[in-house]
């Protein structure tokens, strides 16, 4: 496979005239996140014919839109890496969606002064980053970074020479393989950002896809996704606010799903020959429980943690132009703000995600309490008054960031046969190649791959 995945597989897989293995069979499929949403389009691709359920009003999960005033926005995932090749095929098959470019631009403060790295000038960044490291860290990362752009297999998990490094070392957390002044300058910064783990709750084993999205660059739909979801909704049958309540079996096969509006709570059986289930490893865990105890007890294993996001927008620019995202350290619960996009340094994005975050959304702090302090923090470096404040909308998830387990790659190769012992039962999720939209894609791409080798075999 080359960097940018196998092309000709996934047109198998989508393409108008390409085989059909699936045609005559049904499916249903539980999660209208981005993992639901590319399983269900890769077996209609197939042939099969598809139902998708999600308890919620509106596609998208982790990613679907929120209203901000009179404009949509995405509380959770929205860049777009210019990696993500099964995404951006995906949405050109959809339809022309127009992309921006977001790119990656994070400071932070140092001895009082803005360190920035961004994506559009490398060699400052590298500076900055080398400064940041001891010699011996700095050559771990950069020997970490280039085996992931030399391949592709390692920006995800159970890339086979970081799974063998891994090994080595017993998988041990973060911190006990760099030291403090890599663990704090870069790699809390990303774990906390893609993971929402600190470095010493993320495993070596999974650094690999970490890296991989450090070292991509982003664009975000200019739109957002809800042209997207609204295209993908006329190709394939959609039910909203129809919750899954339990697995269909018979016997020790998997024979549809009850499923129940959220409105009446009442469930009504949907048979189908393939359910798949894609949902974070702990939703997933609790629906496979009495089909699949097991591989129930396996997800389980699998760890996430909780986020809060707020989008406020303000009367005038709050960053500057050369300086888009604030990183906060450990002891802050907010632990990034940046600009929603390139033209709209008036739109704030706050994350609140780390240690110090989950002790104030366990405390249950109201939204407006988390934007009041997020404010005081970062208007300690930019002009962002609470005067200035149009709207704000929030959102938060328990299992918002998927931080993998140690030996991740083990737990899927033992995921894998587990799931494989119950027949007509599929599951997918960001826990599988990594937590990024392009992941879901490819983990689903790859499960309906498996699944159609099987049909034809
Ligand atoms: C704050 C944040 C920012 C992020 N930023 C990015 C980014 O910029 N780029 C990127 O690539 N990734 C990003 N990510 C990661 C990415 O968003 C996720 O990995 C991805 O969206 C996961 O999708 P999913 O389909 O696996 O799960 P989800 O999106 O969680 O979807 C699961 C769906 O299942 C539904 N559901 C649950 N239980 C049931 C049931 N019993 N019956 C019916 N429906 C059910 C839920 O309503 C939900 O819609 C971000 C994540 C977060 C939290």
């Amino acid at each position: 496979m080359d960097r940018h995945g196998d092309s000709r597989e996934r047109s198998v897989m989508t393409g108008a005239h390409g085989p059909k293995p699936f045609t005559g069979s049904t499916v249903a499929v539980v999660g209208g996140g981005w993992s639901g949403i590319a399983a269900a389009w890769y077996l209609a691709g197939g042939g099969a014919e598809v139902t998708l359920f999600d308890e919620q009003d509106r596609l998208g999960g982790r990613c679907a839109g929120t209203e901000l005033g009179s404009r949509t926005v995405t509380l959770g995932g929205k860049n777009i890496g210019r990696n993500y090749t099964y995404f951006r095929d995906f949405a050109r098959t959809l339809g022309s969606v127009a992309f921006e470019p977001f790119g990656i631009n994070s400071s932070r403060v140092e001895d009082g002064r803005l360190r920035t790295i961004d994506s559009s000038a490398r060699l400052r960044s590298a500076t900055v980053l080398a400064r940041s490291t001891s010699p011996r860290d700095g050559i771990r990362l950069l020997r970490l970074a280039s085996l992931v752009r030399r391949h592709e297999a390692e920006g995800h998990l159970g890339g086979p020479a970081l799974t063998a490094l891994a090994l080595r070392h017993s998988d041990p957390p973060l911190h006990e393989y760099f030291g403090p002044r890599a663990c704090a300058a870069l790699l809390r910064p990303l774990t906390v950002r893609t993971t929402g783990a600190e470095p010493d709750e993320v495993h070596l084993g999974t650094l690999g896809c970490q890296l991989g999205l450090l070292m991509d660059s982003f664009d975000q739909p200019t739109a957002g996704f809800d042209p997207l979801f609204r295209a993908f909704a006329q190709r394939v049958t959609v039910r909203l606010g129809t919750r899954v309540t339990r697995l269909a079996r018979a016997g020790d096969r998997v024979v549809g799903v009850l499923a129940a509006p959220t409105s009446t709570k009442t469930p009504t059986l949907h048979p189908a020959d393939t359910v798949v289930v894609a949902l974070p490893a702990p939703s997933a865990a609790r629906l496979v429980e009495e089909a699949a105890g097991e591989l129930a007890a396996e997800l389980r294993q699998i760890r996430y943690f909780p986020a809060a996001v707020i989008v406020a927008e303000y009367e005038r620019p709050v960053f500057p132009e050369r300086v888009r995202s604030l990183v906060f350290g450990p002891e802050e619960p907010l632990s990034n703000a940046g600009a929603y996009g390139l033209a709209e340094r008036n739109i704030v994005r706050y994350t609140f995600s780390g240690r110090a975050a989950r002790r104030r959304l366990a405390a249950d702090v109201p939204d407006a309490d988390l934007l009041d302090l997020a404010e005081d923090l970062l208007g300690a470096h930019f002009p962002v008054r609470r005067q200035d404040r149009r709207d704000f909308v929030a959102g938060r998830w328990v299992w918002a960031y998927c931080a993998y387990s140690r030996f991740h790659e083990r737990r899927l190769r033992r995921l894998a046969g587990l799931g494989a012992a119950v027949p007509g039962l599929e599951i997918t999720g960001d826990y599988v190649r990594g937590a990024s939209i392009e992941q879901c894609f490819r983990a689903a791409r790859a499960r309906v791959s498996a699944l159609a080798a099987r049909w034809s075999g």
